[in-house]
């Protein structure tokens, strides 16, 4: 595993809850929203970046859009508070515009830092941005939803579409999430038990 450059996970938000690497640092947000859920979870979800809801609230999806991903993830039989959710930049963008590419790099270091604290089977990729940064690929979301690809030997990313998307397009993206979700419970079961037998502990 690539070496953190924090010395545990509070101290990993703490800076991040103080953070003013980037322009959004100054560009309306009222705080920084660093992620929701259990930081020993089997399963992380991984957004854009926080909207007008979140940013007022301090948490990751509680929108509109958190409240269908809340939804699907009860559906594959799950608590949210038994996954993590995180976003690629931690600070709304103004008008919700899309981050931008020194935005992105910035913020980094914390969603990496999370995710290798965190250690999940699956990590799953919500959108295009998340995608492209976690899969370092240029292929939208529509090419790669749904299929397993291997992050760093350590478990599975399995990118989805954005809930805000979803809310867009409707019924067909609907069912294609639903289908991806099935797919990332099984791939949770698979990962877990190979980690188990393998008895890897380190999560
Ligand atoms: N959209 C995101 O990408 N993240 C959130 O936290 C909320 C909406
Ligand atoms: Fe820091 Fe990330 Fe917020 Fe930019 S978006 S100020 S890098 S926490």
């Amino acid at each position: 595993m690539v070496e953190s450059p924090f010395a545990s996970f509070e101290e990993l938000e703490r800076e991040a809850l103080a953070c003013t690497k980037c322009p959004l640092a100054t560009q309306g947000r009222s705080q920084v929203v660093f992620g929701d859920g259990d930081p020993a979870a089997d399963l992380v979800f991984v957004g854009e970046g926080p909207g007008a809801e979140e940013d007022k609230q301090g948490i990751p999806f509680v929108g509109r859009a958190g409240r269908l991903l809340t939804g699907l993830i009860t559906d594959i039989g799950l608590r949210r508070d038994e996954v993590y959710i995180a976003n690629v930049v931690k600070c709304r963008p103004p008008g919700n515009r899309d981050p931008l590419p020194d935005e992105i790099e910035a913020c980094r270091p914390y969603l990496e830092g999370q995710l290798g604290f965190i250690h999940p089977a699956v990590v799953v990729t919500l959108g295009n941005f998340a995608t492209k940064l976690l899969l370092e690929t240029k292929d939208g979301i529509t090419k790669l939803r749904g299929r397993e690809f291997p992050l760093h030997g350590l478990g599975v990313l399995i990118p989805t579409l954005h809930p805000s998307a979803v809310l867009r397009s409707g019924g067909t993206a609907l069912a294609q999430s639903r289908a991806d979700f099935v797919r990332v419970k099984r791939a949770l079961r698979r990962v877990s038990a190979e980690r188990a037998s393998a008895g890897d502990e380190s999560g």
